[in-house]
């Protein structure tokens, strides 16, 4: 690193609560249950399952892979930590009901007093922001990491859209970029059946950012400006099924992963391909869902690169549970747990003493 990239960085770096140091005894799995939308049955209006989060942890417990001490508690991503990518002018807007109405597409949000629409939707999407920075850093030091959240992939710095209030996965990589030493190339998978164009029109002109995005080429949101920053890009038909699916997965994951070795992945995994889904238009089965993750995770994990996994859009009634069957897959086969940390995931992050996940006011928290 040069003496003016130092100086850079230090200048640009705030505190921030969310680089805070994990125990190792914590899987690299970040969730809070303030990440779930409730309100009055208002976020029944909109065609997503707002509680599938919760649902994905509820089934990971069953199976008994986690427990509220072994995962990683969420923090909320400030102000100053989403000015990282947001502008002040952004943020100011989403002080106005009727433009948070019209990003998460619940029309009803915009006769709601701003105070409300802070506390019980935008808490929740800031709080998955947090979550998706602090599994950043955990995939640096252990890997992998997975936020059970996460993965608002058209929202860019300065414009949301499609419930996406927040550029969570831009956020991820400038943090990285800016603060953990050696990390200065990132690749993004995104599977999610929608184009990414939010982090698409951040990194635009970022060479140090490698995209690939397949998705239904006919729906929302059709961003020929963003495309310009695909540096992969693979375009689907209406019903696309598992046998061509898979194969252009596993295709251009490794063709994307050979063609420029990034320091870490970031792999949005929407699992609105599912078939049947509203919005996606895609016909992929639920163990397609399963083995699509596993070839990502695999390809990454083979040639030892991080990978940060945000589970995005994809909210039918069965959707939690295919989420977390495909996370004890990922176990199963080893590509993720306490076994497949062990010599992976080196990490040039400074060590910091460990905090036990004590009373109120540690610095570090589990669910
Ligand atoms: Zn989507």
């Amino acid at each position: 690193m040069s003496f003016k990239e130092d100086s850079e960085r230090r200048k640009s770096s705030h505190h921030t609560d969310l680089y805070v140091s994990i125990p190792e005894t914590c899987l690299p799995i970040v969730y809070h249950p303030n990440y779930n939308i409730t309100f009055m049955g208002l976020e029944k209006l909109h065609p997503f399952d707002a509680g599938k989060w919760g649902k994905v942890i509820h089934f990971l417990k069953e199976e008994q892979f986690i427990h509220d001490g072994n995962i990683v508690k969420a923090r909320e991503a400030s102000e100053e930590d989403l000015l990282v990518v947001h502008s002040k002018r952004y943020l100011s807007r989403l002080k106005w009901s009727a433009v948070v109405a019209s990003i998460t597409e619940i029309p009803p949000v915009l006769f709601l007093p701003n105070t409300l629409v802070q506390r019980k939707v935008l808490r929740p999407l800031r709080t998955q922001t947090g979550g998706t920075i602090m599994a950043g850093k955990l995939a640096v030091d252990r890997g992998w990491a997975i936020n059970v959240g996460g993965g608002f992939h058209h929202c860019s710095s300065d414009k949301g859209g499609g419930f996406c209030a927040y550029a969570d996965i831009t956020l991820a990589i400038k943090f990285l970029f800016e603060r953990v030493e050696g990390i200065s190339r990132a690749t993004i998978i995104d599977l999610d059946a929608h184009q990414g164009n939010g982090h698409e029109r951040d990194f635009l002109d970022d060479h140090r950012v490698f995209i690939m995005d397949m998705y239904n080429r006919h729906i929302y949101p059709g961003d020929s400006y963003a495309k310009r920053a695909i540096k992969r890009k693979v375009e689907l038909d209406w019903g696309t099924e598992d046998s061509e699916y898979l194969v252009k997965v596993e295709l251009h994951c490794e063709g994307a992963l050979n063609e420029v070795r990034p320091d870490v992945v970031v792999y949005n995994a929407g699992t609105d391909i599912l078939d049947g889904d509203p919005l996606g238009g895609l016909s992929i089965s639920p163990q397609g869902i399963v083995k699509r993750d596993e070839i990502v995770f695999r390809a990454a994990r083979r040639r030892g690169i991080p990978i940060l996994m945000v589970t995005s859009g994809g909210y039918q009634k069965t959707t939690a549970q295919i989420i977390a069957d495909s996370i004890l897959n990922l176990k199963s086969q080893g590509l993720i747990g306490a076994e497949a940390e062990e010599g992976e995931g080196s990490s040039s992050l400074e060590t910091h003493p460990l905090h036990g996940s004590g009373p109120a006011g540690s610095t570090t928290t589990t669910v």
